[in-house]
């Protein structure tokens, strides 16, 4: 697997846990969001009621577990987390439910994962503040329902379309993240060295930022790996050569684009003849999940340009073909 695509390990998750934002105020880019969000917090802060339901929805790595975080931090109340494929039953969410104080948050990662009984039980708990715990089997089992304190449900998703309306309906605010900029990503990288104390320059603060795919996790993972070669190869300090050679070492190029991201424009191109080629063909074609391929390499390949969806299937832009060092097949004549 790829150092941009790869998923993470206890050790990456404490790595990047040692660098998220623990305020509002820190939290780089993102203003519509931050912005939004902050009215809703002040707003409950001050009507002294815990906020509304908030759905977080975007690309992986965009900053939706931490906006989480800060959102209990700001309101100073404990986050519970949990994640759709990590409640396999209703009874697993009731347990949770049931267990929330007043005004807490819980957290749902990949909430467009629940099963079907737990996301009807979700919805319900988040509209009435109430669920129904099931006593007994069969016949002689009873439902009793059970009052819950007010509390607020903070969703993550990669794919809000996928969400029932139902359940969509009771967030009573949808931020979306959008890949972050450049010089957004400068902002993270140069914090994020700094709180590593690792002696960066500007212009490999720079080279970093602009090959993250638009994503601050890729930017810190990056970084870190810099900061391995500067270590191991270098005199330590993490200059724009450090910079570029780690880059290299670790196949990210100068779009950064990484190793999947090449594989799938180039099976697209190659295998597909630049397409239309339906999803789960191409998916199979690299040896990756679907769900993979559609919501980490799809949305920046056609953010840049390199591909397009049509309901024909995906195609390869001429820049793809180009980025590939490919002769783009002429155009049919008509
Ligand atoms: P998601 O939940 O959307 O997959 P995370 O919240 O886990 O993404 O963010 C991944 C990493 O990127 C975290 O370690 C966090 O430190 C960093 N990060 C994300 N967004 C920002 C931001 N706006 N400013 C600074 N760091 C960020």
């Amino acid at each position: 697997r790829s150092v941009t695509s790869a998923e993470s390990g206890a050790l990456e998750r404490a790595a990047e846990a040692a660098l998220r934002p623990k305020q509002l105020a820190d939290f780089v880019g993102q203003e519509v969001v931050r912005e939004q969000l902050s009215l809703v917090l002040d707003a409950a802060q001050g009507r002294g009621r815990p906020p509304e339901h908030v759905l977080l929805s975007g690309p992986p790595g965009l900053g939706k577990t931490t906006l989480a975080m800060i959102i209990a931090t700001e309101l100073s109340v404990p986050l519970r987390i949990t994640s759709g494929p990590a409640v396999q039953h209703a009874g697993d969410l009731a347990a949770i439910l049931s267990a929330l104080e007043e005004g807490e948050v819980l957290f749902i990662d990949e909430i467009h994962r629940l099963a079907r009984p737990a996301e009807e039980m979700l919805y319900i708990a988040m509209e009435d503040f109430r669920v129904d715990v099931v006593v007994g089997k069969g016949v002689g089992a009873t439902s009793i329902p059970l009052e819950l304190p007010p509390f607020t449900v903070v969703g993550a998703t990669t794919r809000a379309g996928l969400l029932p309306a139902p359940l969509r309906d009771r967030f009573g605010f949808t931020g979306h993240l959008d890949y972050y900029r450049s010089e957004e990503l400068h902002r993270v990288v140069t914090r994020s060295a700094q709180q590593l104390e690792a002696d960066i320059v500007d212009e490999a603060a720079a080279e970093i930022a602009s090959r993250s795919r638009g994503t601050p996790r890729i930017a810190n993972r990056l970084l870190r790996r810099v900061r391995d070669y500067a270590q191991v190869r270098g005199s330590g300090r993490l200059d724009l050569e450090a910079a570029r050679s780690a880059l290299e070492v670790y196949e990210v190029d100068a779009q950064g684009l990484d190793r999947l991201d090449r594989a799938v424009l180039r099976a697209l191109c190659t295998r597909f003849a630049g397409g239309p080629v339906g999803l789960s063909t191409l998916a199979v074609s690299v040896g990756e999940e679907t769900e993979t391929v559609e919501t980490v390499v799809e949305p920046y390949l056609v953010r840049e340009g390199f591909l397009t969806r049509t309901p024909r299937g995906r195609i390869a832009s001429p820049m793809a073909w180009s980025h590939l060092g490919l002769q783009a097949p002429e155009a049919a004549a008509g």
